[in-house]
């Protein structure tokens, strides 16, 4: 028996890094999934293996900025697989990715912070607005907000700061839904990945030495993996964490306990 038999997920920025290693975790469980994402050849890939392998998947084109992609998305879960249960707000940028290299605030652009802040935390405000409909109707639901260490802590490399601030309001806009939507059996969590091996943080380390550097300060001396965050983000998503709401679990090999 899986731990997710039955459930219908919705996955945002699904076709690569951690969002595919979650699709492919969930299907595996028994969920049917959704994958919503920008790069269509990445998540037709993942789309065709998790098929490969007897799961219920379905690909679509979904820009967690735009709120008629969000709609559509909602739309395909449900028309295809009959409800929704779980909605993994994955997609994110930093501001690196957004600026074409690491910036300081006072150099940072305001194209810059604003499509950091469109993508990280508008696109989480679009998809809880348009979930919580069709959960309710379902029952009850859980929504799993990816936040990030950046989202508790201040950085450690200079930065822009929307990344951190966009990671901040995901952290409270959990708060904010899991307090509203309770009394419906809707949940709402934030996890907190700390340096997580995806094409994101491909190129992070300008040396080597930069690399052994950031080990050096975590507690469990080494980079995290997809699969880390992957099943804390299954456990908010099951049953089994049917009494847990509006938490920060934190999955950073200690980084932030020292
Ligand atoms: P990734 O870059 O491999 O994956 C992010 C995915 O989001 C990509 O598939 C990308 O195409 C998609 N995406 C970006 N903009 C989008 C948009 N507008 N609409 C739809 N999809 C979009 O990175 P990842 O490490 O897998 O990141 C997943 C989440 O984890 C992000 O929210 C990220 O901020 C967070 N996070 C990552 C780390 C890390 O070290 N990798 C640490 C903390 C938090």
């Amino acid at each position: 028996m899986g731990r997710l038999d039955g459930k219908v997920a919705l996955i945002s920025g699904g076709a690569r890094g951690q969002g595919a290693t979650e699709a492919k975790l969930f299907a595996t469980e028994g969920a049917k999934v959704v994958i919503g994402d920008l790069l269509d050849e990445e998540g037709q890939k993942v789309e065709a293996e998790i098929r490969q392998s007897g799961g219920e998947v379905a690909y679509i084109h979904l820009d967690v900025t735009s709120e008629a992609d969000w709609m559509a998305a909602v739309e395909i879960a449900v028309g295809r697989f009959g409800k929704l249960d779980i909605l993994v707000n994955n997609a994110g940028i930093t501001g690196i990715q957004a600026s074409g290299g690491p910036v300081s605030i006072e150099n940072a652009t305001v194209e810059g912070w604003d499509r950091v802040l469109a993508v990280n935390a508008k696109g989480v405000f679009l998809g809880t607005k348009h979930a919580i409909p069709e959960m309710r109707k379902a029952g009850g639901g859980s929504i799993i907000n990816i936040s990030s260490v950046s989202g508790l802590v201040g950085d450690v490399r200079p930065s822009s700061g929307a990344y951190p601030a966009s990671k901040g309001a995901v952290r409270l806009l959990t708060k904010a839904t899991a307090i509203q939507y309770s009394n419906e059996w809707i949940r709402c969590n934030s996890v907190h990945p700390g340096l997580i091996e995806t094409p994101m943080t491909d190129g992070t380390f300008p040396t080597p030495q930069d690399r052994e550097d950031r080990i050096a300060i975590t507690p469990i001396k080494r980079i995290g993996t997809p699969e880390d965050i992957a099943y804390g983000v299954l456990y908010l998503a099951s049953d089994e964490s049917s009494y847990v709401t509006g938490i920060e679990l934190v999955i950073d090999g200690g980084f932030t306990a020292e």
